[in-house]
């Protein structure tokens, strides 16, 4: 496609994540245009992708082509979702052939978390640092290479699996079978099953709002040591150290320009980001580490559909899908 068509052209990109599909008409620049919202309908849902796909034409007639991002592993030679534990059975098959008859469009299938990283580096935080580490902490935690401008992949499509990176080898069973990775501490369930742990175990814990309530959510924690709750703050400070900790794995193989943290965890802002900061640094190589920014994502909610829109444009299809 040339550059002229790239730039009046728009692209759409869908974030299956979770229960939820989140759409958005995205420009050429990388610019949300128009966002739509909705429950995942599990059943049906390449022809649920083809509704919005046609409301958000509407909007804009000249749409070039779609992307999509999947909480999942993609094979990116047969554009097959190999695993994904949060979509089990619908996107399994030929998803990616559904969507691209369905719509009539050419279709880019993408992990969720690459497909984050690649809208973090065209249009939010990691803009003009053609070499970053995107890292996503949520219900789970992903992460993602951008090298020379390009997402790295690895050998079979798999690399950036950040929240599997050892950081307790004595530590807890992980859903990955391995023993103490980041993610049994640091994903948002953890974090609450850490904080009612030590909540039974630790006699000033008592004073914290969080003992009032039973049900809290990670983002109740994180609200909570916003409003200065020292217990609330302890949980969340220690769950940056645990996070600092990988990143400085990561610095040290990769000495990448950024590191960019997205995902519900971070909504406690520097909060965590000041630990994330403070335990990379002491772990890491200093050289390495005085080279590296570490800062938050800025796309928040939009990173996976403006990414898989980026990542369809910039795979060069132009028109509709084969027939
Ligand atoms: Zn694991």
């Amino acid at each position: 496609m040339s550059n002229e068509t790239q730039a009046t052209a728009n692209y759409i990109g869908v974030d299956l994540s979770g229960t939820t599909l989140c759409a958005a008409l995205v420009s050429g620049a990388g610019q949300v245009v128009e966002r739509r919202e909705m429950t995942l309908d599990r059943d049906n849902v390449a022809a649920q992708v083809a509704r919005i796909a046609a409301e958000l034409r509407d909007a804009a007639p000249h749409i070039a082509s779609l992307g999509v991002g999947v909480p999942g592993l993609v094979n990116r030679e047969t554009d097959r979702v190999i695993v994904s534990v949060d979509l089990p059975s619908v996107v399994r098959g030929d998803f990616h052939a559904e969507v691209e008859r369905a719509t009539g469009l050419k279709v880019e299938l993408e992990n969720a978390a690459n497909a984050a990283a690649y809208g973090e580096y065209v249009a939010g935080a990691g803009r003009g640092s053609p070499n970053m580490f995107y890292v996503t902490i949520g219900s789970g935690i992903g992460g993602a290479l951008i090298i020379d401008g390009k997402l790295w992949l690895g050998t079979s499509g798999f690399a950036g699996e950040f929240g599997h990176i050892t950081i307790d080898p004595e530590g807890n069973e992980c859903t990955c079978g391995n023993i103490g990775c980041l993610e049994t501490y640091a994903s948002a369930p953890n974090i609450v099953r850490r904080t009612h742990e030590r909540l039974f175990r630790d006699g000033t814990s008592s004073l914290s709002r969080l003992s009032l309530n039973r049900d809290f959510t990670a983002s109740d924690i994180a609200h909570e040591a916003m409003n200065g709750d020292d217990f609330a703050l302890l949980m969340i400070e220690r769950t940056g150290r645990y996070i600092g900790t990988a990143v400085a794995a990561v610095i040290n193989l990769l000495n990448p320009e950024r590191i960019v943290l997205g995902g519900g965890v971070m909504e406690a802002g520097d909060l965590i980001l000041d630990p994330v900061i403070k335990e990379a640094g002491r772990r890491s190589f200093q050289p390495c580490f005085e080279s590296t920014k570490i800062i938050a994502a800025t796309l928040g909610a939009s990173a996976v559909s403006v990414g898989a829109a980026m990542l369809a444009r910039d795979a060069g299809h132009n028109g509709s899908a084969p027939a």
